[in-house]
């Protein structure tokens, strides 16, 4: 997701429209027209785009920002203003990786949460629902729900997937959450009445012990709701996978993790390892999280291989191949969003640099020392 700052100018509302570099004499309404050094709003656009910081004063809604971040906004991307002078590309025309956040609120505290909680904001809400009336349907194969949590809008997060049901139901849907809102019986239900063509719920889960799951998402009940979660998904037979964000405090047990699920959930449809993103609470509790993965390399390798005997489909994601065993690398995926994913110097003349996932970029200086190419 990009973001721009940029200047307003008589904008006097949040507004969300569709790029355009083509000046066309219909269809103008819900489109921004984007263009270097103009001076003036073309008449019927939502909103002008442009770097002339010297447009007149009398120009109706427009946004300027510099000419670099001009080229970044792409034929067809779906943008929003607001009012605080940020532009955010809501959905990007050429990432493979859009997302829909309906909210920024969480029920849990996660140590190493990427993007801290915040209180709900409806905009976010009306930004989704804004979204998804205005993709054209035949352009989109996949949608990814995030947050916060999203499941804790209730009757609105119903109806953002009343809509993909209505337009996008020959779409790949995946909802990132934590699972514990499917712990209410009747909220599983209905989510699964909903009937999803085809939606897969990855659920994170954060170990096989109570307490240190617990612990680890900052909410007492969390081992409790995750797993009445996933098994109510189970009676309604819906396609769920397992996330396990790797840290100091749960990567000593990868191995009795991996017996826990096949024991337990071997009706799941994917289980995925994951290496930290550190940024936000991940940054902030760098010491209490952060683990080398060199050092958890062979106990990854058997919990991988563990689920994979169990015919348990199982991925790694995040961690670079130099990070692994070699016999891990059958697991390893190309896992990080096209906008944050980012390569070292040390990468240079690496023969699986066209396979591997990479870095965050989120992540700055915050890698494994240990990263050296193969050869
Ligand atoms: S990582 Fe944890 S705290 Fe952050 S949004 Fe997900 S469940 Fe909530
Ligand atoms: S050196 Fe870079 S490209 Fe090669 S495996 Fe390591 S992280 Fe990946």
């Amino acid at each position: 997701m990009k973001v721009f700052k940029g200047e307003l100018k008589n904008i006097d509302k949040n507004i969300i429209a569709e790029v355009t570099y083509n000046k066309t004499v219909f269809n103008r309404r819900g489109k921004a027209y984007v263009g270097s050094g103009i001076s003036s709003s073309p008449f019927g656009y939502s909103v002008l785009i442009t770097d002339n910081k010297h447009v007149s004063d009398k120009a109706k809604s427009v946004f300027i920002i510099e000419n670099k971040d001009l080229a970044d906004l792409n034929e067809g991307d779906i943008i929003h203003i607001g009012n605080n002078g940020l532009l955010t590309t809501v959905w990007d025309t050429k990432s493979d990786s859009n997302t829909i956040f309906p909210t920024a609120s969480c029920d849990c505290r996660c140590l190493m949460c990427p993007q801290p909680p915040q209180k709900h904001d409806d905009e976010l809400y009306y930004i989704a629902m804004e979204l998804l009336d205005r993709l054209e349907p035949s352009k989109i194969s996949k949608i990814c729900i995030s947050g916060g949590e999203p499941t804790l809008l209730g009757e609105k997060f119903l109806n953002i997937l009343k809509k993909i049901k209505e337009r996008f139901d020959h779409a790949l849907v995946m909802l990132l959450t934590n699972g514990r809102s499917f712990s209410d019986f009747n909220f599983a239900k209905e989510f699964s009445s909903v009937n999803l063509s085809n939606c897969l719920i990855c659920i994170s889960l954060h170990s096989d012990i109570e307490e240190l799951n617990d612990e680890i998402s900052g909410s007492k009940s969390s081992f409790q709701k995750t797993i009445q979660g996933l098994y109510n998904l189970a009676k309604f037979r819906q396609k769920v996978e397992i996330r396990h964000v790797i840290n100091k405090l749960n990567y000593g047990r990868l191995e009795e993790f991996a017996y826990f699920l096949y024991r337990n959930f071997p009706f799941v449809y994917h289980v995925a390892f994951m290496g930290m993103e550190i940024t936000g609470y991940a940054r902030s509790n760098y010491d209490k999280v952060w683990i080398d993965p060199a050092e958890y390399k062979k106990q990854l390798e058997n919990a991988s291989k563990i689920l994979h005997r169990a015919f348990l489909n199982t991925s790694i994601y995040n961690i670079p191949y130099c990070l692994l065993t070699p016999a891990s690398w059958l697991f390893a995926r190309q896992s990080i969003s096209d906008w944050k994913n980012d390569y070292l110097p040390a990468c240079d003349g690496c023969i699986k640099i066209s396979e591997c996932c990479g870095f965050f970029s989120t992540s700055g200086k915050f890698v494994s020392p240990t990263v050296s190419k193969i050869i």
